[in-house]
């Protein structure tokens, strides 16, 4: 599998250095006053690229939280670029007047975070944030206004720390590009 590898992007240390001061941020903007009066705190990590990010992430954060899961695929397979996103399930839980946050683990053409988004809504949240690891300089993340992201990274296809090829690699723990001969 490491051998695989093209090079490593982003090293587990850097990822857990973004991860600390990401949770010590978003944890201030969840802490009263500043999430008051109203509903409480529901993070929705999106499946399954999202799910390591998610762990390590909450475990800074000592704020009372629920969390819901949904699971979406926007690349089935091997594929290398996205093939629009799929609502696949979701177990979100009663978030009428509560404050969501949607964790992602990269933002590229923006289509994952419209869809959720917009499904999210019907459920009447109070506010629902976003929050990705890793984002992309593309047109479609130029134009998804995200609240929280970790590392803006260059226009190549990533793996590792929950992102995939072919349901491949997730658990590598840095995030690294693949060698030509596997991506094809
Ligand atoms: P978007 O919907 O913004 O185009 O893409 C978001 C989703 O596409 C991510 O949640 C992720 O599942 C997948 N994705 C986008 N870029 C990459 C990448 O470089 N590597 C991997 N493994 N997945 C990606
Ligand atoms: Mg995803």
């Amino acid at each position: 599998m490491t051998g695989d590898i093209d090079r490593i992007l982003i090293t587990q240390d850097q990822i857990r250095q973004r991860i600390i001061e990401l949770a010590r941020q978003i944890t201030a903007d969840h802490s009263p006053p500043a999430v008051p009066r109203d509903g409480g705190l529901t993070l929705v990590p999106i499946l399954t690229g999202a799910m390591i990010f998610a762990a390590d992430l909450i475990r800074q954060m000592p704020v009372r939280m629920k969390i819901g899961l949904l699971a979406i695929s926007s690349y089935p397979g091997s594929s290398v670029q996205t093939q629009g996103s799929q609502m696949l399930w979701q177990q979100i839980g009663d978030v009428r007047g509560r404050h969501v946050l949607l964790l992602d683990d990269i933002l590229d053409s923006g289509g994952t975070l419209r869809l959720v988004r917009q499904r999210l809504m019907a459920l009447a949240p109070a506010s629902v944030k976003t929050c990705v690891l890793l984002r992309k300089p593309t047109d479609g993340a130029r134009q998804t206004p995200v609240d929280y992201v970790g590392f803006d990274i260059p226009d190549e296809f990533v793996v590792g720390y929950g992102l995939d090829h072919n349901n491949d690699y997730r658990n590598l723990p840095d995030i690294v590009t693949l060698k030509r001969s596997i991506i094809g």
